[in-house]
């Protein structure tokens, strides 16, 4: 029997597809910044900040040139030394541990929760030393790591919380009073990308760090203009970080359709649960309960994983590992950490990403589903499971 395959390309995301649907209001916005050749600094790096702190609450929004850029500046602008340590998870994108790397301040990877990949509160106080400044919750996947713990926590260490929201972007985290924040406004800073791929992607580079506190949000403003307040008075050592004024343009439009996008990932999540909820080979990303999801990843767990996305792949499918080494595997990070990681590495070794964006069609998840379904049995069906 030939396998028929799926008639068009399955993507892990469609950004052109994406484009078409909001071209006539993107080309116009781009035609604005090109007619005033202000690319740098122009006004509509303002008024995105001004329309990102309306969004998401935070008293203050100060953009810059990428989500790892958007960590830098905020452990700079906290005033981190070498030395210094810095809890962050195990399971992370290296941007996290390697702006800290950069500035000889200290990574500490710690274990994360099962169930959801993220920081685990329970665990944290083992890897809090005298010499532990700040932690670092990285909303991975989509939805916010468990804040009042950490926030607590923190503010019995007397630590700095930085939230690493370039996946989380539009979360919403229901603290046990009811009040609600979104994510990258609960703790001293958070950060995020606007990375083509993220919850609210530019067409290029970009990131921002929120803040309620107005002394950090002037100096990281600062820092990520070459420590200056007035051009060429450089009262800091700063970086050169901006939010280019076409890419705010760009994310300007797009955010106006954030909230309709995460619904649209959280239908795919839904459409997943209801058809792979059956099989018992597979377990289901699991939510939090204070937490809302955006769905920067649909991530299943399976004990045949390796075979899973073998298959998958061979059919057309980009299933995918966010990541594929944990940080204290990678070359370049080894030397931070002798710990072993038992709840990350089984994670590790079980985690798959499915395809997720606000474009996927029914046909193609139904493929999907159904392929996932097709290599279950072929496993029953040899006696394997
Ligand atoms: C994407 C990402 C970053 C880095 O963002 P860039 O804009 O690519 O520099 C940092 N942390 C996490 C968790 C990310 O997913």
């Amino acid at each position: 029997m030939t396998l028929q395959p799926f008639p068009r390309e399955i993507r892990i995301v469609d950004l052109a597809a994406q484009y078409r649907r909001y071209q006539l209001e993107i080309d116009a916005a781009i035609r604005d910044v090109l007619a005033t050749a202000a690319f740098i600094q122009g006004p509509q790096v303002a008024s995105f900040e001004q329309a990102l702190r309306n969004h998401t609450g935070a008293a203050a929004v100060v953009s810059c040139g990428n989500g790892t850029d958007a960590l830098q500046i905020a452990m700079m602008a906290l005033g981190l030394k070498p030395g210094d340590e810095v809890i962050v998870p195990v399971n992370t994108y290296v941007a996290t541990a390697e702006v800290l790397a950069l500035l000889r301040i200290t990574p500490v990877f710690a274990d994360v929760d099962p169930a959801r990949f993220l920081l685990d509160e329970r665990r944290l106080h083992s890897y809090i030393t005298p010499k532990t400044r700040a932690i670092v919750p990285v909303h991975l996947y989509g939805q916010c790591a468990d804040m009042e713990s950490i926030l607590d926590i923190a503010a019995r260490h007397n630590l700095f919380v930085i939230e690493d929201t370039a996946q989380a972007l539009g979360a919403v985290y229901t603290f046990s009073d009811g009040r609600q924040q979104m994510a990258g406004t609960m703790g001293t800073l958070g950060t995020t990308s606007f990375f083509p791929t993220k919850s609210l992607g530019c067409y290029g580079d970009g990131g921002a760090i929120f803040t309620n506190n107005a002394l950090y949000a002037e100096k990281m403003r600062m820092i990520a203009n070459h420590g200056q307040r007035i051009k060429y008075h450089h009262e800091l050592v700063g970086i050169n970080s901006r939010l280019d004024t076409l890419q705010a343009a760009i994310l300007q439009v797009k955010l106006q359709y954030l909230p309709e996008e995460i619904q649209k990932r959280n239908a795919v999540a839904a459409f997943y649960d209801s058809q792979l909820c059956t099989t018992s080979e597979i377990q289901l990303p699991a939510r939090s309960d204070r937490s809302t999801h955006v769905f920067h990843q649909y991530t299943i767990q399976t004990k045949h994983r390796d075979a899973l996305k073998a298959h998958l792949v061979a059919r057309g499918i980009p299933a995918a590992l966010y990541y594929p080494l944990l940080l204290h595997q990678q070359k370049a990070y080894r030397a931070y950490s002798s710990d072993t990681f038992p709840v990350a590495g089984h994670i590790q070794a079980h985690m798959l990403s499915l395809p997720i964006h606000p474009e996927m069609q029914e046909d193609e998840l139904m493929f999907i589903c159904s392929e996932i379904k097709t290599f279950l049995a072929g496993l029953r069906q040899a006696g394997s499971v």
